[in-house]
């Protein structure tokens, strides 16, 4: 790859590739993969990551809104779409461009059948979501013998899958917790697949679900930030390749006195001569005002440069005074080296918060095969 000349997110479909063989090799060859490429496919590009997702053979695609998933059908992807958080307002969208929704409440449950019977629909796939611990969405298993009444009173709708989602499934501490919430999802589902008379695709786990709890594959499998490259375990990482790197210049340097100071409300004072580089992203890119004062750094050159003072929206400025380099070179935030886990530790944040955050004015540029 030539040198950065502005601001990218590089994004590897080999990575990706990598990534996708190595998780699915987990699993059983008639296990169904869905990828989630909600948020911009975790700040990268969903287009990009959805085509080639396609050509590996990925079974279904999940996005968080509506108007995700709009994005992919414009972009002519014909492959089933989940739903996972389908407001009420967006049921037309929903239907005419044949995204399937997650109906998690009683309330919703109603008014997608309304909806659906209205536009004269039958057998309209939706996707039943059970709140099986995470306490964020979902019916709970009381709510079974409602659901079986309701269902056999309309031809409108078909349940294509019942799921749940697991709250812990990266922390082995949880273990007990989360072979409960499977041992809820097996009950749940068996109930609902004794009234139904067919039979939907289960599911429940997401990556760590993958890694961890292979009798929670099921049917079908949701996977998010593992085809991206991040398994939420050391041992894990080793196989995967985070598809993303964020990549910025040097766009000028300072030598900067003792007492002096850089940046908005004085942030550093220089307590030796100190050669700063100012760097061409900030918080409007992606990058919290909380890396700064050190916390944060980025690669120049191979040797790391911590932020100094703080982050600004356009820019932030970082200690280059050991570093040879110049007007131009390149500067790494995250990648390979240093991965957006590690740098997101640095701040008690994770991998997702980093990557999905990268604002949609940095410019992406495709690495292919
Ligand atoms: C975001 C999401 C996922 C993906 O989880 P990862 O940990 O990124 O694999 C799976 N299922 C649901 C319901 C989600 O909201």
């Amino acid at each position: 790859m030539p040198k950065a000349k502005e601001t990218l997110l590089e994004i590897d479909l080999n990575a990706l590739d990598n990534n996708y063989k190595y998780l699915t090799s987990k699993l059983k060859p008639e296990t169904k993969v869905l990828a989630v490429v909600k948020a911009f496919a975790y700040g990268s590009d969903s287009v990009v990551i959805a085509k080639e997702l396609v050509e590996l053979g990925v079974d279904y695609f999940a996005v968080a809104y509506p108007h995700e998933g709009e994005t992919l059908r414009d972009a002519k992807i014909e492959t089933p779409i989940l739903v996972l958080h389908p407001l009420p307002t967006n049921f037309g969208m929903i239907v005419n461009r044949c995204m399937e929704p997650s109906i998690y409440s009683r309330k919703m449950l109603e008014e997608f059948i309304a909806f659906a019977e209205e536009k004269n629909q039958t057998n309209y796939p939706i996707h039943l979501k059970f709140n099986t611990g995470l306490n964020r969405l979902g019916f709970v298993a009381d709510d079974v013998p409602y659901i079986t009444e309701t269902l056999s009173k309309t031809q409108s709708i078909k349940v294509k899958s019942v799921f749940s989602h697991l709250a812990a499934s990266e922390d082995l501490k949880e273990k007990e917790f989360t072979l409960k919430q499977i041992e809820r999802f097996n009950e749940i589902s068996d109930a609902l697949v004794a009234k139904l008379g067919y039979k939907p695709l289960l599911h429940c786990a997401n990556t760590s679900g993958i890694i961890n709890y292979p009798e929670a594959h099921f049917d079908m499998v949701r996977t998010g930030i593992g085809i991206y490259g991040f398994g939420n375990d050391p041992e894990e990482n080793k196989h995967l390749k985070p598809i993303g790197t964020l990549k910025t210049i040097i766009s000028q340097i300072h030598k900067v006195e003792i007492g002096e100071s850089v940046g908005y409300n004085r942030g550093f004072i220089a307590e030796k001569t100190t050669l700063s580089a100012t760097l061409a992203l900030g918080h409007a890119d992606g990058i919290p005002r909380s890396y700064g004062k050190g916390k944060g750094w980025v690669t120049i050159n191979g040797k790391k440069a911590p932020i100094l003072g703080n982050v600004c929206m356009d820019m932030i400025m970082v200690d280059v005074t050991n570093i040879d380099c110049e007007e131009g070179d390149e500067a790494i935030i995250f990648g390979a080296t240093t991965t957006a886990e590690e740098l997101a530790a640095a701040i008690n944040s994770i991998s997702y918060e980093l990557i999905t955050a990268i604002s949609q004015r940095v410019k992406r540029v495709v690495l292919r095969k």
